[in-house]
């Protein structure tokens, strides 16, 4: 039996997911439940049917921070994705905060003349980390198998080949590395022939569900039953679009704009922060959380685990992360962004949260 580790570099292969789409002929979405498997079961063929255990899938991503809050459900949609990949499928993900500095997401959004371009941090480097790290663990892996495109990886895969272990490299054709598809291999960089995820899309598709949930936004006015294809984590709450649409515009209503230019000091990114609750609202459902480094806006969507709003007083203490870092210079809005809002102080929250790298070695804003 030969043990698998599987390295997923998850936000180049997010990027290049359009590429799949374009083989498959229509927009295609990856089932990430299924490929750790299917991969696993490629190198068992090319070993001779040995049996693999899959002993640990790591996804290594990035998410914004300091965002313009009109993007704000695409980084949710984001951290549920991160999510879902932990409860359902039991991966190991280490997310990196991307510094937006005020600005919206997509490029196309922003002002044609801004010349600002998103840096990812870390996400490279803590994969070769973790892949390195358990190669010199004795009888960690024996096959590394790497979900990678860019040629940075290199000196990585040679040294980890020379600790005697295997490499299996999987890529998506047209966003891969010259040397990771060359058969000859000059490089030695893998002991299997390339893996190529285009040519598994059949079996890697993720099928859509149609489900009837309803609506659990208290504020919700009409037939509270809906179909969707959503996938709902366990204890996550449905909200229809209407719904989802009032709290977006209820988000950016309560949050300034950081101005282009922002720069100030803010928390350490990744690190789950502790406060008072200042202020709630109820009957519009968010409030605010105060802590020495200024006051966040929260909405009752983003209170997380088993912390109900309804049953949140001021001068509460709660744990919660920050989307957005507050500005006390601007005097209009100068309030901050929290997500995942719990009773209790934060040293409670990290036990059930082990902190990734991310924790220790966030990268600094520029
Ligand atoms: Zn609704």
């Amino acid at each position: 039996m030969a043990k698998i580790m599987i390295f997923i570099d998850g936000t180049w292969l997010y990027v290049n997911q359009y590429l799949l789409s374009r083989r498959h002929g229509e927009d295609f979405r990856l089932d990430y439940g299924k490929l750790p498997r299917v991969l696993a079961g490629l190198v068992e063929t090319q070993l001779g049917n040995t049996h693999g255990d899959i002993v640990r899938t790591f996804l290594f991503g990035s998410n914004a921070r300091n965002y313009d809050p009109r993007d704000d459900y695409l980084v949710q949609a984001r951290r549920d994705f991160f999510d879902t990949l932990k409860e359902f499928y039991h991966y190991e993900v280490e997310v990196f905060p991307i510094d937006y500095k005020g600005r919206r997401l997509r490029k196309g959004d922003r002002h044609p003349d801004d010349e600002f371009f998103p840096q990812e941090k870390c996400v490279d480097i803590a994969l070769a980390t973790a892949m390195l790290y358990y190669a010199a663990i004795p009888n960690a892996y024996d096959i590394a198998v790497a979900v990678i495109g860019d040629r940075d990886f290199v000196p990585l895969l040679q040294h980890v080949r020379r600790l005697g272990k295997r490499v299996a490299i999987a890529s998506v054709q047209g966003s891969c590395a010259a040397e990771y598809a060359d058969p000859k291999d000059p490089l030695r960089l893998k002991d299997f022939d390339i893996i190529w995820i285009g040519d598994l899309l059949d079996q890697l598709e993720l099928k859509a569900v149609r489900r009837q949930v309803d609506c659990q936004s208290p504020f919700h006015a009409g037939p509270t039953g809906f179909t969707t294809t959503e996938v709902l984590r366990k204890g996550q709450k449905y909200y229809c679009p209407a719904c989802r649409e009032s709290f977006r515009r209820q988000k950016e209503e309560n949050l300034r704009y950081l101005p282009a230019e922002g720069k100030f000091e803010g928390a350490p990114s990744g690190v789950i922060q502790e406060g008072q609750i200042s202020n709630i609202v109820q009957e519009r459902g968010f409030g605010f959380i105060r802590n020495e480094r200024g006051d966040y806006f929260f909405h009752f969507s983003e209170v997380a685990g088993d912390t109900d709003f309804d049953h949140l007083a001021v001068g509460d203490t709660v744990s919660f992360e920050v989307d957005i870092d507050p500005d006390p210079r601007n005097k209009e809005r100068p309030a901050g962004k929290a997500s995942g809002v719990r009773r209790g102080p934060a040293k409670e929250a990290a036990d059930d949260h082990p902190p990734g790298p991310e924790a220790s070695s966030a990268p600094a804003a520029e």
